[in-house]
């Protein structure tokens, strides 16, 4: 098996002449990143298109221009970031003052899924930038156009021993793994996710875990439907359904069951026509076993809308499926992919219930106008984070951190969340030499009393 001791040292050496701590470096390679980013907007565009048959909208909507705007973002606010934080010190430290210096990890891996391929390379490099950090990228091997130009980009920017891309697949991605590195982030599924954790255990390297799972999405019945429809449909649809925070499933109030399916297929034939496997901007299945296992879903409870599928250019049309249990083998694992399984009730407990039997999950969304139903479902549920009657648009938040919780990961990024993931937080207290405070000596007469004033 290839080793990459060798990068892993070049990194930590340049690492240690902490050139990278430098503000003025950081902030030039994160202008140089936007800059070559914007002139090579084409290639990524033909290179996710290739791919994945992304459509030019969706390529600079949710690939290129999120990141940009995670740059300029971060190029403003990264000198007030990097201020060490003066913070207050207590009585007992009379004399002293206290500060927290964010400080860089060092040299960290980044590892990345195929669905959002340059995105999700790309922002959180953005934050091991900022932070001041070394960085290796593995991109994933099932988009490997888009891994090319991505590679050829960082390479033309910056040294090696700076920040790397390293292509390959599984066997790659553990040969990283057996280096030691001070910090990983990975985005990517729950079981490899464990994967990752144990790898970095050995190491006690801290991870960042951006994971999947099932995503409910709940429509209430004083939901504004037509509204409701579109937002669920274009969240849903968005590159395929193949979108870690997509509503995963439907729960669907039974009152207004029948009238919200009907909008929701207005809604996506307005999105992507009525015959969507015939749009050229519909973006494909990644793979044929991605395919193969999303055609096994279609059988599935009852067919609302959709069905057809084009196993030639991979691509499978927006598709409702009613009369959905949780025991249907749709239910079981993440779909990845534009089948929307519903589920009815009637009552909200029925929807908690459910909800609690399964794994934390990502996002959340939920469609109301009563307030009560919101708060009671937002204490209720624990999740990474969601919307309430939206779908998908917290993620693009910078001051909404982006993370899961339990099943769906560890850890947040994105806007000051992302420096923060690549930032120890190291605290120091600075004391005076004026004066010593004795009571925290034992040679202290009647100490244990002084002290009890104190600590107490
Ligand atoms: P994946 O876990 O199969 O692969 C992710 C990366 O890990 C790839 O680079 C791959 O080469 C590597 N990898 C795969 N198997 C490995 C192993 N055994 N050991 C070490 N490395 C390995 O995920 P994927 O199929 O590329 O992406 C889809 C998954 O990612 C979905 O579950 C989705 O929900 C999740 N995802 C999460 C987020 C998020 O931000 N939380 C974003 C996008 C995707």
């Amino acid at each position: 098996m290839q080793t990459y001791n060798s990068l892993i040292t070049k990194q930590k050496s340049f690492f240690r002449t902490d050139t990278t701590k430098d503000v003025a470096y950081r902030l030039e390679a994160l202008q140089k990143l936007r800059i070559a980013i914007k002139n090579n907007e084409k290639k990524l565009m033909d290179a996710l298109k290739a791919d994945l048959n992304k459509s030019e909208f969706d390529s600079y909507s949710t690939e290129i221009g999120i990141v940009l705007e995670e740059l300029r973002f971060t190029i403003k606010h990264l000198r007030s970031w990097v201020k060490p934080k003066r913070v207050k010190t207590p009585i007992t430290h009379i004399g002293s003052k206290s500060f927290i210096f964010s400080e860089p990890y060092g040299v960290t891996l980044i590892i990345a899924p195929w669905n959002y391929p340059f995105q999700l390379a790309i922002a959180p490099l953005i934050g091991a930038i900022a932070a001041g950090n070394c960085a290796v990228i593995k991109p994933s091997e099932l988009t490997p156009k888009t891994s090319e130009v991505l590679g050829e980009l960082i390479s033309d920017l910056f040294p090696e021993e700076y920040i790397s891309v390293v292509q390959g697949g599984v066997e790659t991605s553990q040969a990283l793994l057996n280096e030691k590195f001070d910090y990983i982030f990975f985005t990517g599924s729950v079981p490899v996710g464990k994967v990752i954790m144990e790898a970095a255990a050995k190491n006690l390297t801290p991870v960042t875990l951006e994971l999947g799972g099932k995503s409910p999405c709940i429509v209430h019945e004083d939901a504004n439907i037509k509204l409701t429809a579109k937002r669920i449909a274009w969240g849903k649809f968005t590159n395929a359904g193949q979108t870690c925070i997509a509503p995963d499933y439907l729960y669907l109030h039974k009152k207004i069951k029948d009238q919200f399916l009907i909008e929701f297929k207005k809604a996506t034939i307005e999105l992507y026509g009525e015959k969507p496997l015939n749009n050229v901007h519909f973006t494909r299945i990644v793979s044929d076993k991605h395919f193969q296992r999303l055609c096994s879903f279609l059988d599935n409870g009852e067919l609302f809308m959709g069905g057809d599928s084009n196993q030639e250019n991979l691509m499978i049309e927006p598709t409702v499926l009613t009369n959905i249990t949780w025991d249907d083998q749709i239910m079981q694992d993440e779909i990845f992919g534009p089948i929307l399984p519903v589920l009815e009730y009637d009552v909200l407990s029925e929807v908690l219930e459910g909800i609690h039997r399964h794994p934390k999950p990502l996002s959340l969304y939920l469609f109301t106008e009563n307030n009560n139903v919101q708060q009671e479902v937002v204490n209720s549920v624990s999740f990474g984070g969601g919307c309430i009657n939206d779908t998908v648009y917290h993620f693009v938040s910078p001051y909404l951190p982006f993370g899961g919780v339990g099943n769906s990961g560890i850890g947040a990024y994105h806007g000051k969340g992302n420096f923060d993931t690549f930032s120890h937080q190291k605290s120091v207290l600075k004391q005076t030499t004026l004066f010593d405070i004795p009571f925290r000596y034992p040679n202290m007469k009647n100490g244990l009393n002084k002290i009890k004033l104190f600590l107490k």
